[in-house]
């Protein structure tokens, strides 16, 4: 299928392109890697009168590192920037190790990190992350730029805080202040490159004797969700099997997920499940080696 008629705008500048969606009274869509929503639209499932291209803004492209140690990642930066970046591989390899599981290596080149965000697809893998390591999301609107916690941004399937007249323009990822972590990000597809049935994004974090964990899981509810009781659990444990096995078994204890053509709810808690104990493994052979 093809398209319905669409008109189309090229902004330069952030402002241009909230001025472009202002104008069409919140029916114009941003296209970023267009991954999406351009197949939404081959299928007529989203008919936006106006998309506004995103591509010449240069502003967006950004990855950088600010004075208080967050990571400042723009929306256009792709996912395959996302995998391969060193600096995201130092400050943020949790976000590396999920971004090499999106997709297939096109979608990875064209997709960006600001396209998933801004989609909140409930099994994508780099908002769940976002999720875990309490990013922040910076939209532009026509008055001002606000900053909006990803606990508050991801709002159910395909729905965020966004505005209909807002960009979204960097995601930040604030310094975790831990000597040592460790990480995973696991996740059961049906096949390669496929969107996941479950993630699970696992970071284990040392300062001084006291361990902490950041849980976050996607794929069993509408949106990404933290799996707090599992996190709480592992606070001051000692990091071994058992107390990894007792978080798998908090995760499916706490979870009503859904079910659908992807995997029953049954499946899905299963999964998350084991998927928690083998990211916690994996986190924690990392923290040990760090
Ligand atoms: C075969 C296939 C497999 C895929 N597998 C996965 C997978 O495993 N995991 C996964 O997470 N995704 C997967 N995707 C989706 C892909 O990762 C997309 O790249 C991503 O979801 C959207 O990014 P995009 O840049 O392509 O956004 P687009 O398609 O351009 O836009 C998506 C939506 O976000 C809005 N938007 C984009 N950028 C902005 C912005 N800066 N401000 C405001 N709104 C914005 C658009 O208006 C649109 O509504 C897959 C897609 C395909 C076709």
């Amino acid at each position: 299928m093809k398209p319905a008629s669409f008109e189309y705008v090229t902004a330069r500048t952030v402002e241009e392109a909230v001025r472009a969606l202002a104008d069409s009274e919140g029916e114009g869509k941003c296209l970023a890697g267009g991954q999406s929503l351009v197949p939404l639209m081959n299928f007529r499932l989203a008919r936006p009168p106006l998309l506004v291209d995103l591509g010449q803004v240069d502003e967006l492209r950004q990855l950088r590192h600010d004075d208080d140690g967050s990571l400042v990642v723009g929306a256009l930066v792709t996912h395959r920037e996302v995998a391969g970046s060193p600096l995201i591989a130092e400050r943020v390899p949790l976000l590396a190790e999920a971004a090499r599981e999106v997709g297939h290596a096109a979608i990875r080149n064209r997709g960006t990190i600001g396209g998933s965000f801004a989609h909140a697809d409930p099994v994508a893998e780099l908002p769940c992350v976002g999720l875990t390591l309490d990013a922040e999301i910076v939209a532009a609107g026509p008055h001002r730029r606000r900053t909006i916690a990803a606990a508050d941004f991801f709002q159910g399937p395909f729905t965020t805080a966004l505005a209909a007249d807002e960009v979204l323009v960097e995601i930040r990822f604030p310094a975790s202040g831990a000597e040592r972590s460790g990480w995973a990000f696991c996740e059961l597809a049906r096949r390669r490159g496929d969107l996941a049935v479950v993630g699970v994004a696992a970071q284990l974090e040392r300062r001084g004797q006291r361990l902490s964990a950041r849980i976050g899981l996607a794929g069993v509810a509408g949106r990404p969700v933290r799996a707090v009781a599992a996190e709480a659990g592992l606070s001051g444990a000692t990091p071994d099997a058992a107390s990894f096995r007792a978080a798998g078994e908090a995760v499916a204890a706490s979870l009503a997920p859904p079910s659908d053509i992807h995997g029953s709810a049954a499946l899905r808690r299963r999964v998350a499940s084991v998927l928690t104990e083998r990211a916690l493994e994996r986190a924690a052979r990392r923290l040990e080696a760090a």
